[in-house]
């Protein structure tokens, strides 16, 4: 392994896990704590080393792996002028948040001015794809960075798929929150109809999960949907924000699904803002 320090920073849901694999496979880890200090001393206990900043953080490391919630993080830290005096041409950034291609473009266009070579990578997989190492990572960027890049994003990934250039990464990542988005609500209106119909469970699971109705989405979360679990994994809030990202991509197209799913988002967002994303379906539920 070539000695890498990394810097990451967003140490939340995501995060966590993922900084965690990188520590499993001997990187040195830079962080810093935003508002809860727990993760941050969780990785101290493993040799993380602690800044007082993103800045400091950026400073001290050769590679910064970022996945914030929003583009509006991405803007506030990443393009924070603390953060923009530590770049180096020597510096490489991994941005793993869901966000939109604009801003991403942006950034890499105000990094590159600065000679940082930079991917766009936001993941797919959940919060178990980054316990488990096992995330999809959809790269837009050079191969070549990608290359340099392929054994550190390995050491929390199964697969890795490069797109397209800058921006691309997220953009298909937006395609797939589209459906994701669409397909829970789908799902939750299912169970919601197999129990009023007194349809088992596990003959929904199995009968539908090898018949044409078959989804990704209703299989992952039969479960806690029929348990009314709505504990995170992935918020509310986050679905919304991705959901709208494909929305303002699609302004010049008629997307009626997606539409009606952003205004579901919407119309939960403050009652169910911090719950999993599968609360969008539970006044479906009885
Ligand atoms: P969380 O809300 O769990 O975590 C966000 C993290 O970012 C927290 O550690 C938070 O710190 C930190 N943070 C927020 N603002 C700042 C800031 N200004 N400076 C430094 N750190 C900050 O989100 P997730 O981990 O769930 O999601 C992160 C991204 O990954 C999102 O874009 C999401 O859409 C995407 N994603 C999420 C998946 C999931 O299943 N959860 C799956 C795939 C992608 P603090 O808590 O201290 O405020």
């Amino acid at each position: 392994m070539e000695l890498q320090r990394v810097g990451f920073i967003g140490l939340g849901a995501m995060g966590l896990p993922m900084a965690k694999n990188l520590q499993k496979k001997g990187y040195e880890l830079h962080v810093s704590a935003h508002n809860n200090r727990n993760p941050v001393e969780e990785l101290k206990s493993n040799g993380a080393i602690e800044h007082n900043s993103a800045s400091e953080i950026v400073a001290n490391c050769d590679v910064l792996i970022s996945i914030l919630p929003t583009d509006n993080e991405i803007e506030s830290v990443l393009l924070s002028e603390g953060v923009l005096n530590e770049l180096t041409p020597e510096k490489r950034l991994i941005e793993m948040t869901s966000g939109s291609a604009d801003m991403m473009k942006k950034l890499y266009k105000i990094y590159q001015e600065k000679g940082v070579s930079v991917l766009d990578a936001p993941v797919s997989g959940g919060t178990a794809g980054a316990e488990n190492g096992t995330l999809t990572v959809m790269v837009g960027g050079d191969e070549g960075v990608l290359e340099e890049s392929r054994e550190l994003i390995m050491a929390m990934a199964a697969k890795i798929y490069l797109v397209g250039s800058i921006g691309a990464g997220k953009a298909i990542k937006a395609i797939n929150q589209m459906l994701a988005g669409i397909h829970m609500i789908a799902s939750a209106e299912a169970v919601a109809l197999a129990e009023e119909l007194e349809i088992d469970k596990e003959q929904l699971r199995n009968v539908i999960g090898s018949s044409s109705g078959a989804s990704w989405m209703l299989n992952a979360k039969l479960d806690s949907l029929t348990e009314r679990n709505f504990e995170p994994g992935f918020k509310l809030r986050l679905m919304k924000k991705d959901v709208k990202i494909a929305v303002d991509e699609a302004s010049k197209l008629s997307l009626p699904l997606a539409n009606t799913a952003l205004e579901l988002y919407e119309k939960y967002e403050g009652e169910y803002c911090d719950l999993d994303f599968s609360a969008v379906g539970k006044k479906s539920l009885k």
